[in-house]
């Protein structure tokens, strides 16, 4: 762990000293300027009558079924893009980050890649991404305001705030992450399914769970539960919906120690410790929540749109339900993004940013992506068909709702770096052990976390002079 921390500081000093080293010297090191043209305004190829050759390299991550909708979307990129050629480089979702990092360092940025909505700032102070506003200004096949405002707003920066100015990046999609639960359980346990439009009390919640855990075959150990959830994707939810967060308004202020932050993570916690409507730690150990999901074993589950297609095949019926609410009465949940951008050293920056269009913005290529069931579509007009059309999950329509009402940027995103609220996770183990009380525990933390938060916002202040 240490280890780790102390490359990635290393790393991202390097990336620093050389963007900086660059800046100075006013003269760019791409082998692009050989040619002179292509650096500048989009240009075009009709000078000479030979196509020219042009080779792009495309760096992203995925589960299998992900790899193999992009893939055949490139492929049809590259058929309907005459002369251009897409290298696709694959790693496994732990490498990526790391890999990308590695390259920017290197000097080997692919010309188009995936990025984290959270390093938009540091990406653009170094000059790392390609400027994508005039190309999709002039490109008449997409139109920017069918893509989910929230998606293009992850990726707008003017130097000061995210979400106004230039487009540096367009969404791979939007990803709300959605509650559900196992259809065939309730059913055959005689609950009245879960209510889509209004969500179950906290106290609901607990009284159905205690119900749907069980010893079904008489053993005298309990086989069915009513959930698992993993901390770092689920607390959000419990958090927001009791009306507190991990940020202040400001985004400076660290405030897992209000009273309404340490009673969600009480909860959170109790469900294993108190409420015991999960398997144990031990029980976990031998098989973890998501398997016994699949095998379906738990009640209730979150979904997000990248499961679509493994859940298809589950031996049982599951539907979308909003998450249970705390003290505001309201469902709340985090809606993540992925961008796609390019290299401001590309060779070939129109192809590249055709290319991002494509994968994000462009008819053929979301009605592929989406015919995988990989993901919710990211054209406004086109998720509403997809809302109303049958197939698994029914409610399809909670995805949209999260998107629309109630989806929230994970707050690690909001600041400079996430060092602060990885912290958090690092360190949760005691609470949800039931070793310490959660407000114990934050008043000790909220320090620790403070200090960290403290150096992000000096990183920002830096990086811009
Ligand atoms: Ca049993």
């Amino acid at each position: 762990m240490v280890r780790k921390k102390g490359l990635v500081s290393i790393l991202a000093l390097t990336v620093a000293l050389s963007t900086a080293l660059a800046g100075c010297g006013g003269k760019s090191d791409s082998k692009a300027d050989d040619k002179g043209a292509g650096t500048t305004a989009p240009a075009s190829t009709t000078k000479s009558e030979k196509v020219e050759k042009k080779d792009l390299t495309f760096m992203f991550r995925g589960g299998t079924d992900e790899q193999k909708a992009y893939e055949s979307v490139v492929k049809k990129f590259e058929d309907d893009h005459p002369g251009v050629k897409v290298k696709i480089i694959m790693t496994t979702a732990d490498q990526y980050a790391t890999k990308l990092k590695a390259s920017i360092t290197g000097k080997s940025v692919p010309d188009v890649f995936y990025y984290d909505p959270g390093d938009l700032r540091a990406y653009v102070n170094s000059g790392t991404l390609l400027d994508l506003t005039p190309y999709v200004e002039k490109n008449t096949n997409i139109d920017i305001n069918n893509i989910w405002p929230y998606g293009v707003n992850f990726y707008r920066y003017d130097g000061n705030v995210v979400g106004k100015g230039n487009i540096y990046g367009l969404p791979k999609d939007v990803g709300p992450f959605a509650f559900g639960y196992n259809k065939t359980m309730f059913e055959k346990a005689g609950i009245p399914l879960p209510d889509k439009d209004k969500p179950y009390t906290w106290e609901e919640f607990i009284d159905v769970s205690k119900k749907l855990t069980k010893d079904t075959n008489g053993d005298g150990k309990l086989d069915q539960f009513a959930t698992g959830l993993n901390v770092q994707w689920c607390l959000q939810s419990f958090v927001w919906s009791n009306g507190a967060d991990w940020l202040d308004a400001t985004n400076t202020k660290v405030t897992i120690d209000d009273p309404k932050f340490t009673e969600a993570l009480q909860y959170f916690a109790d469900m294993q410790n108190v409420y015991k409507i999960t398997p144990t730690i031990a029980e976990a150990q031998t098989l973890d929540t998501y398997q016994r999901w699949m095998k379906g074993e738990l009640a209730f589950f979150p979904v997000g749109p990248w499961d679509m297609s493994t859940y298809e095949k589950l031996p049982f019926d599951y539907d979308l339900m909003p998450f249970p609410a705390g003290s505001t009465g309201k469902s709340a949940t985090w809606l993540g993004s992925l961008g796609i951008g390019a290299s401001s050293k590309t060779k070939y920056p129109q192809e590249a940013a055709e290319l991002v269009m494509y994968l994000t913005a462009s008819k053929e290529g979301m009605k592929m992506l989406v015919d995988a069931h990989v993901q919710i579509p990211n054209l406004i007009d086109m998720a509403k068909e997809w809302a109303a059309t049958p197939g698994k999950p029914e409610n399809k329509q909670e995805f949209l709702d999260v998107v629309n009402d109630y989806g929230r940027a994970i707050p690690g995103t909001l600041t400079y770096n996430a060092e602060w609220y990885n912290l958090f996770f690092t360190d949760i183990q005691p609470v949800l052990d039931g070793k310490k009380t959660a407000a114990d525990w934050a008043k000790d933390e909220q320090p620790k976390m403070q200090k960290l938060l403290d150096n992000a916002l000096e990183q920002e202040k830096k990086s811009k002079k």
